[in-house]
């Protein structure tokens, strides 16, 4: 009975969540995550950031009992830096944000934000300190000034339209029928997946967190909007620590390291060019990637031409 208690009730929080409209972008990574509670240590200090170093050292961790995900994951980040996670699907890649964001405890080894152990630190402290895109924003009912205005409550109108302009959000809503006063999300407006996560970004520039974690879309974004959005990213991402879930070529080159997950393991890591030079496992999904966009390009001309 508790088997089939649990997922249900956890279900019926997730749903009624949603409906009182908590939207709120990390909340949404939480619940659909489903976690176990974490709370705060008795003696939780507030984390102190200083440079901004993100470490994983020897990292384990399971959902339940039976099945590792993590099997001793261990980086470091320097401050400022990008580290670029790839590997197949369910390799374990969103885990690593889930943990650093502390939605899970790691059951063996630590997680580290300048040298502070993310479980002795209060989650307040740390969430501040964390920005999130996730591949999926999810939008209030309200106006897209108000969505943008979210990461940093109190931002004035000055603010929230020079997050805009630095998102490349800014000339898509002059184009809306009112501007910023424009409503969106279910019942107003409903944006495309890339202005979305433009506004994502936007609500990012303006938390000014010194740590990063980026999920890029998976999904194919037409070739204007991905470079739109990269470029967003690009800017967002200069100066802070960024942890990217890398799907994309064009960010992994750009990347300090690179770690290939493959079972819960760092199967391979350094450079882009030292990794092709490996040809190993990352230089067979980039073989592979380059075909399916060549292949894509193809088909995409035929259709013109046709
Ligand atoms: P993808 O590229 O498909 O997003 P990933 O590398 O990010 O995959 P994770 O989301 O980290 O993979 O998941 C790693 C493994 O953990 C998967 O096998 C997944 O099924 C499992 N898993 C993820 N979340 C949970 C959960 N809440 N409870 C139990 N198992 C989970």
């Amino acid at each position: 009975l508790i088997q089939l208690y649990l997922p249900l009730n956890i279900l019926g929080f997730a749903y009624r969540e949603i409906r009182q409209g908590l939207t709120d972008m990390e909340e949404m990574f939480r619940l659909l995550n489903v976690p176990a509670e974490v709370s705060d240590a008795p003696d939780a200090k507030p984390l102190a950031v200083t440079a901004g170093t993100v470490a994983f050292r020897e990292v384990r961790f399971s959902y339940r009992p039976d099945r590792e995900i993590l099997k001793g994951v261990s980086f470091e980040v320097p401050p400022g830096r990008m580290l670029a996670i790839v590997g197949p699907t369910g390799a374990g890649k969103s885990t690593i944000s889930r943990l650093l964001f502390r939605f899970y405890d790691a059951s063996g080894g630590a997680v580290e934000v300048d040298g502070q152990d993310v479980r002795a630190v209060t989650q307040d402290s740390l969430r501040r300190a964390i920005g999130v895109v996730p591949q999926d924003t999810v939008l209030f009912n309200d106006t897209i000034a108000y969505n943008i205005a979210y990461g940093r409550p109190g931002a004035t109108e000055a603010e929230v339209i020079e997050a805009a302009k630095l998102a490349q959000v800014h000339d898509f809503v002059l184009k809306l029928p009112e501007g910023y006063r424009t409503r969106v999300g279910e019942r107003g407006l409903k944006l495309s997946g890339g202005e979305k996560q433009r506004v994502a970004i936007a609500r990012t520039i303006l938390k000014d967190p010194r740590i990063l974690i980026l999920d890029e879309a998976t999904s194919a974004l037409d070739t204007r909007t991905e470079q739109e959005i990269q470029a967003a990213l690009r800017d967002v991402s200069r100066g802070r620590t960024t942890l990217v879930i890398a799907h994309r070529l064009s960010t992994v080159v750009e990347a300090d390291e690179i770690i290939v997950l493959q079972e819960g393991r760092i199967a391979e890591r350094g450079s882009h060019a030292a990794l092709m030079a490996r040809g190993g496992l990352y230089a067979e999904m980039w073989r592979r990637q380059s075909e399916a966009v060549a292949a894509a390009e193809a088909a995409a001309r035929a259709e013109e031409d046709a």
